[in-house]
């Protein structure tokens, strides 16, 4: 039985590489900047050498099962192409999966970072003792990941749960996927800071104009902040976010029956200041909710639960370094 693996979080700003055992444990974790400009050769020639250090490190622990990768973007699992990255430009088409496993000749498994996020979650976070999760991951975007059964569910593609672009509203602001109104443009940390910017323009939020002016680090952070301290525009803007997440939230308990909705990202940290209104607009829109409300049904056992992620950042690398472990367990199970 292999005995670790290693996880890549490719994102377009830091690479990171980490060596997990099967039990979980994390071995070693090295972060480095990704330089994009660079060109993806490069990158993927700076991530191998990173992967290849950190493997020949820990061969004495045990064969390597395989190194999972999560990216961000849209992948086509089929082929371990990634057809379409933001944060990656010139990666268009690009064959990631077979140019790693060209350069370390070890088994390779390509994923979507919201999925390996998911993933990740779900071995050894807030889900680890629930069968079935969806994971909302509120970053610059929003992510998602739907894990059903211990498996996740990638569609036919690999394609499958962009839950950050799901529309709460149809005539909302134009999303980079094409669409209005995504949740994306409503929960994620590009749009609180959207928000904020467009209630300093219209004269509505005389504080945060107070706090933004002359300062480049103004961010979802210091909204957040804000709305800690009291400021109504600051807090008007967290109910928002609440509101979008309700809504998706409500629409994803009403087609799974999940037993847990996880929230993760940045963004997450604001739980307090958008996490009653979510709650209550989930309530309101979904029937299934209402049915099966922590607290008011007896026991756990039939609960919803929506929660906050417990894996921070590192939710992607241990979600990424199980797909391996988990392929190469059920090699095993195969040759047995
Ligand atoms: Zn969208």
């Amino acid at each position: 039985m292999p005995a670790f693996a290693i996880g890549v979080d490719l994102g377009g700003t830091n690479l990171r590489v980490a060596a997990v055992d099967e039990s979980g444990k994390l071995l070693e974790k090295v972060t480095s900047g990704t330089e994009v400009a660079k060109g993806r050769d490069h990158v993927i020639d700076a991530m191998t050498t990173v992967i290849r250090d950190i493997a020949s490190k820990f061969a004495s622990v045990g064969p390597l099962a395989g190194i999972g990768v999560g990216v961000p973007g849209i992948i086509d699992m089929r082929t371990g192409m990634l057809r379409e990255s933001p944060n990656l430009p010139g990666w268009h088409d690009y064959p990631v999966q077979d140019e790693i496993e060209k350069r370390l000749k070890a088994p390779v498994v390509l994923e979507n970072d919201a999925n390996a996020a998911a993933l990740g979650e779900k071995w050894l976070g807030a889900a680890r003792d629930w069968p079935s999760m969806c994971m909302l991951t509120l970053g610059t975007g929003v992510g998602g990941g739907i894990v059903l059964d211990g498996q996740v569910w990638r569609g036919m593609t690999g394609m499958a749960a962009e839950l950050g672009h799901i529309c709460v509203d149809p005539n909302g602001p134009p999303c980079g996927c094409g669409s209005r109104g995504c949740v994306e443009q409503y929960a994620s940390a590009t749009a609180v800071k959207r928000m904020a910017m467009e209630m300093i323009a219209s004269g509505q939020a005389p504080e945060l104009e107070r706090a933004a002016k002359g300062n480049v680090e103004f961010s979802a952070k210091v909204v957040y902040q804000m709305a800690v301290q009291g400021d109504a525009a600051a807090q008007q803007i967290f109910q928002q976010v609440g509101w979008a997440l309700g809504i998706v939230i409500a629409d994803l308990v009403n087609i799974f029956n999940a037993p847990m909705y996880v929230i993760g990202g940045g963004v997450s940290s604001a739980w307090e200041a958008f996490a009653p209104t979510m709650l209550g607009e989930l309530r309101k829109r979904s029937f299934v909710y209402a049915a099966t409300t922590p607290g008011e049904i007896h026991g756990q056992t039939g609960a919803t639960i929506v929660t906050r992620a417990l894996l921070g950042s590192d939710a992607g690398l241990y979600g990424a370094a199980r797909l391996p472990l988990a392929a190469a367990a059920r090699r095993a199970v195969r040759t047995a």
